[in-house]
């Protein structure tokens, strides 16, 4: 008995080991459908051993600025897409969006990510006035996350400034892909993120957990992905379910997974930038944020979009908002990162060996 229970633990670190060296799609499998709780505990025990060997105890404090919810797709999963019905739709003036950009660094934050629909009253030109507004601002990185763009775009507004750019490829499953994004394909999506890795972007990419028809060998998939383009940052969460595209996952499954692809995804890519997004905060208010802290997380998005505007970029239906007031909520990070024994990082946050022109 205890010769067989040693056997597997050992087989289990083999496991995780491997994972960090020659990632296998077999391996990421098995730690996304094992029952035994010992077995995940020891993938959380490992990322966190990682998370701290690689990025250390710092968390990173980006400040997101919804800028515009205006959309000309129509993403079955999402709450602000080209027809999704009783929308208000807002765009802030490049000024407005400056003006909330040096209102975020006078309170601290050393990154800023800039995120609308696909919209396009933001030219190439407008973005790239925005973009070098903040760079003006002081020594803060600008995150871009506009959606898909021509390459001589991206081009331009990495020449404008911007330091990082997101861009999820929500899901590796090219056919489910297909069925919830009308008129768009995973191929361009990839070719995107090929693109904005070539022109100089730190670049980023995500999923969402639990989309219906999402099966666990695609998430195995995405992880591969994750690690086969060299994603800088990897933001995952649950699929929160909008009207008009419900998930056959329960909520329990969601969270649990979505920490699994979490773990997974720091064992396997070692030095990446992974939030605790606030999809998962959403569906666990509680103790989300502190758990994926603990298991592999190591950056937090906090909401820093203009209080008249914040309700508007609904993606999704929140139980009720989460980080009400900005500087309360930066007080809450610094206290649950002292309890963690962790740190709020003063710095830009770059990937390590970034070199920033
Ligand atoms: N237009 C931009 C920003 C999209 S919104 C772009 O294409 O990059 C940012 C992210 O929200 C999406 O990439 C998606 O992963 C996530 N999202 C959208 N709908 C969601 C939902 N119902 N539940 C959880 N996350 C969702």
């Amino acid at each position: 008995m205890v010769n067989r229970i040693s056997t597997s633990e050992r087989e289990v670190m083999r496991r995780l080991a491997r994972l960090g060296i020659r990632p296998q799609r077999g391996d990421i499998l098995y730690f996304l459908t094992t029952r035994e709780p010992g077995e995940v505990e020891a993938l959380y025990a490992e990322a966190d051993r990682v998370r701290r060997e690689c990025v250390g105890d710092e968390i990173h404090l980006r400040a997101i600025i919804e800028f515009s919810n205006h959309c000309r797709r129509d993403c079955r999963y999402c709450g602000i897409r080209r027809n999704f019905p009783g929308v208000t739709r807002y765009r802030m003036s490049v000024g407005e969006v400056v003006d909330a950009a040096a209102a975020a660094v006078d309170l601290g934050y050393r990154t800023l990510v800039l995120q609308s629909g696909e919209d396009g009253w933001f030219t190439r030109d407008r973005i790239c006035r925005m973009v070098a507004g903040i760079k003006a601002l002081g020594d803060v990185a600008v995150t871009l996350a506009v959606g898909e763009r021509p390459v001589d775009e991206y081009r331009a507004f990495f020449n404008a400034g911007a330091d990082r750019y997101l861009l999820k490829h929500e899901t590796s499953d090219a056919e489910l892909y297909a069925r919830l994004n009308p008129g768009m394909n995973l191929e361009t999506r990839i070719k995107c993120l090929r693109a904005l890795k070539d022109v100089g972007f730190q670049t980023g990419s995500g999923i969402m957990i639990g989309l219906p028809g999402q099966t666990l060998e695609s998430l195995a998939g995405d992880i591969m992905l994750f690690h086969e383009l060299d994603m800088d940052m990897i933001g995952c969460g649950p699929y929160i379910p909008v009207a008009g595209c419900p998930t056959e996952w329960s909520e329990r499954k969601r969270e649990e997974l979505s920490f699994r692809v979490l773990a997974l995804n720091r064992v396997v890519t070692r030095d990446t930038h992974l939030p605790s997004t606030t999809a998962l905060s959403t569906l666990n208010e509680n103790d989300a944020r502190a758990l994926a802290l603990q298991r592999g997380a190591n950056v937090i998005m906090p909401n820093l979009t203009p209080e008249r505007y914040r309700r508007f970029y609904e993606i999704y239906p929140s139980k009720k908002r989460i980080e009400v007031d900005t500087r309360a909520f930066r007080a809450e990070l610094e206290s649950l990162s002292f309890q963690l024994g962790r740190s709020i990082s003063m710095g830009r946050g770059d990937r390590a060996g970034w070199t920033n022109a």
